[in-house]
């Protein structure tokens, strides 16, 4: 790829020179509102509610009308609006050596006139960044900023190869950049900084570069795998030392944020929805703000991606900011930047954003669009939720279901089965969730995700029921609190491997949970095979449903267990037998002593123990016997007692509840589409109305139930604590408050 703007260099050098310190704009008009007053104890960003971002290109400060931008973003509501400072590209007249500023800028000062602009409109700024890449100038001069291959060779970008990656472990990241934000905070009235890219979630990188290999020698003890091998013990060191590394970054960078403001900060770019690899608990404790960059699906990608990341976040940020960028863009694969994606799309989107807690970031790139199809898009939207702003202040979830998000499974399981089992890749790891999680969505259950390093007494309380979908990975300690838990009454339903490994994946031999599930191994992982069952042996609440059969489908993987409690078992296994040719077809062992699942009850506690994969084997087949079995393994942990929100009726939902500072939201996300798992969602298809039973804190008298989508009250009765009415048929998304 050449170059497009080697013509205009000439032009912009002379205009380069002709910048005067007078272009700096110091805007001082925008109003003092709540959370401006350093001494408030809610930061601003707390409080927000709706963002917006436009994305220049290096070429924009040629053509941007800043008032026309600043009009359409103020449209929308926005509380804050990230505008790009610098970083690769300069977009004001900065003074910081080898900071290049865009070619077109000219004698103007794109980011200094859009800030002023926008916050005439009372709308707070974030200046959005990028540290991961510069130019070669910088890299001639500074070659010690740049990460390098093992053969010195720096890193080009590569789709803009004059750029090259810059390394987060060198003075790039310790003075450059703080160095850059500094010239902008003394020169315009910024509300924070974000930075594009950084850190991730993703998996760690490995550089050559002299910062890193002294790294290696004096921290991690050697050179650390490439790929992600938590069973490598220079790995371990080396994710620890990195994980230190963002933390120092990102403490340093949010403290010279606040040098000149004290509510201000920096925010990270983090998201990967249930895949990460990088510890989002450890980031959290750092984190004011949790960014998700979860633009877009694209693939197979199912359409609940983006509530699940916001379960993911909520896990570590319990209540704090939290906010998802939505691509207005067509952000599949191939991606298309300069198109929109369909309108049906973003606004499932940006539905479940706010169904999920979070606060919806919507996003353009470039300021000269040829479709303008994306605005309305995003301005109807915001606009709906302005209106009804209140509403969307959320004070705690109400769920009783607590699933264990089990991340340093996701990030490094690899099973330690027998040959046969190949273990599993990245994507398949977080099968087991996406299969529990369909499951749930599918019986309608109200659950929080809870992250495996967050399993206090306090954090648990609230739930009836721990579900854990193949924590293979668990330290010691979690195991104990799972132990505290169930101790305490509390339920616990897990899969397959659950805490077979320590958190690395050193294997124990058994379950350190051995005790509460009622069962330990007798071997290796079987599988993967198909074509195995389960034989029903007797009747059970969790097996309502499948009277007219003796056998459910087995799960592709399972681990041969004993129970303790050696009387029969009440699913068997029936193992693996040729599925083809037909002729080959039936059990060579029709009938097995060997337990498919094992159920304890002990006082208020019960637990349920699958030996298979139940939930990863639902989530690759899809069959519907496993959901089922699933979901009546969740009602039989709950027993009796009513949940506290129910929502009956047709159709495929996810559904959230909140308690609000008005009083509580229900929130209904449509989910009935065929494009549910494969993107993108072209229009919605209604259902029906919704029974709805949604229990209030005791002595809270609900005078108000209105859907907020539909615009209209709703008549309901209330009878104790119990609020019961209709909601009305959900086009795309439902909000219902009670107040
Ligand atoms: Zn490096």
């Amino acid at each position: 790829m050449t170059r497009q703007n080697d013509k205009l260099t000439a032009i912009t050098r002379r205009d380069f020179l002709a910048v005067s310190a007078a272009s700096f704009i110091v805007a001082s008009s925008s109003k003092l509102r709540a959370g401006d007053r350093p001494d408030e104890a809610e930061p601003w960003h707390a409080t927000m509610r709706r963002c917006g971002q436009i994305n220049f290109n290096e070429r924009d400060p040629l053509t941007m009308d800043v008032n026309a931008w600043a009009d359409y973003w103020a449209s929308l509501k926005v509380d804050a609006l990230l505008l790009n400072g610098g970083g690769i590209v300069a977009f004001y007249p900065t003074q910081v050596p080898y900071h290049h500023r865009s070619e077109f800028l000219g004698s103007r000062d794109l980011f200094g006139e859009m800030a002023a602009a926008v916050k005439q409109r009372d709308v707070r700024v974030v200046a959005r960044m990028d540290c991961n890449y510069a130019y070669k100038e910088a890299l001639d001069a500074h070659p010690d900023w740049f990460e390098r291959e093992r053969d010195g060779s720096p890193r080009p970008h590569n789709e803009s190869p004059w750029l090259y990656r810059t390394c987060m472990f060198s003075p790039y990241f310790s003075a450059q950049m703080p160095a850059i934000y500094r010239e902008i905070n003394q020169h315009y009235p910024v509300d924070g900084f974000f930075t594009n890219g950084w850190p991730s979630t993703g998996a760690l990188t490995v550089c050559y570069c002299q910062s890193c290999l002294k790294v290696f020698r004096d921290q991690v003890g050697g050179t650390p795998p490439e790929q992600t091998d938590a069973t490598s013990l220079l790995y371990r060191k080396y994710y620890n030392v990195y994980m230190e590394r963002v933390l120092e970054v990102w403490n340093l960078w949010n403290k010279v944020a606040r040098e000149q403001r004290s509510d201000s900060i920096y925010v990270g770019n983090l998201g990967g929805g249930i895949r990460t690899v990088k510890n989002v608990k450890r980031l959290s404790e750092v984190a004011g703000w949790f960014n998700a960059d979860h633009q877009g699906r694209s693939g197979d990608t199912v359409i609940w991606d983006c509530a699940q990341q916001g379960r993911v976040a909520q896990s570590v940020m319990k209540g704090r900011t939290i906010t998802n960028v939505t691509g207005s863009y067509s952000n599949s694969r191939p991606t298309w930047r300069h198109v929109t994606k369909a309108p049906a799309e973003t606004t499932l989107w940006l539905a479940q954003i706010t169904a999920s807690g979070m606060v919806p970031w919507f996003h353009w790139l470039g300021g000269a669009p040829e479709d303008n199809r994306w605005r309305e898009v995003g301005r109807s939207f915001f606009n709906w939720l302005a209106d009804n702003e209140p509403h969307f202040r959320n004070r705690r979830s109400i769920a009783d279901l607590a699933v264990l998000y089990p991340q340093s499974t996701i990030a490094f399981y690899k099973s330690g089965g027998s040959g046969a089992w190949r273990g599993a890749d990245r994507n398949q790891t977080s099968d087991y969730l996406q299969g529990l999680y369909y499951a749930l969505l599918e019986g309608r259950f109200l659950f929080d995700f809870v992250h495996q390093e967050d399993l206090t007494p306090e954090t648990l309380r609230k739930y009836r029921a721990l579900l854990i979908p193949n924590a293979a990975y668990l330290s010691d300690k979690e195991c104990d609190q799972v132990r505290r838990y169930a101790a305490t009454g509390g339920s616990v339903l897990a899969t397959f491997e659950t805490s077979r490994y320590n958190e690395w994946g050193d294997p124990r031999g058994d379950f350190a949970l051995s005790d509460l599930f009622g069962a330990r191994t007798t071997g290796e992982v079987i599988g993967p095979l198909g074509n195995s069952y389960m034989r029903i042996e007797r009747q059970h609440t969790i097996l309502k449903g499948f009277e007219g059969t003796a056998l459910l489908p087995g799960p592709e993987n399972r681990l041969p267990i004993r129970a303790a409690d050696q009387s029969s078992p009440l699913l068997s296994v029936v193992p693996y037998y040729p599925a083809f040719p037909p002729e080959m077809v039936f059990p060579r062992q029709p009938r097995t002593d060997e337990p498919a699942v094992v159920l304890r009850e002990k006082g208020n506690s019960r637990s349920i123990y699958f030996a298979g994969d139940v939930d990863r084997t639902f989530w690759r087949s899809g069959n519907t016997d496993l959901s089922q079995l699933l979901q009546n393994s969740i009602r039989w942990l709950l027993g009796d007692a009513r949940p506290p929100v129910s929502v009956t009726g047709e159709g495929m939902t996810e559904i959230f509840a909140w308690q609000t500072e008005p009083g509580y939201a229900l929130h209904i996300l449509n989910y009935n589409n065929p494009n549910m798992t494969r993107g993108f969602v072209r229009r919605f298809y209604a259902i029906g109305p919704q029974k709805v039973e949604f229990d209030v804190s005791a002595g809270k008298q609900i005078s108000n139930v209105r859907a907020l989508r539909a615009g209209r009250a709703l008549p309901f009765k209330q009878s104790e604590r119990t609020v019961r009415f209709e909601a009305p048929s959900v086009v795309d998304y439902e909000v219902i408050a009670l107040t």
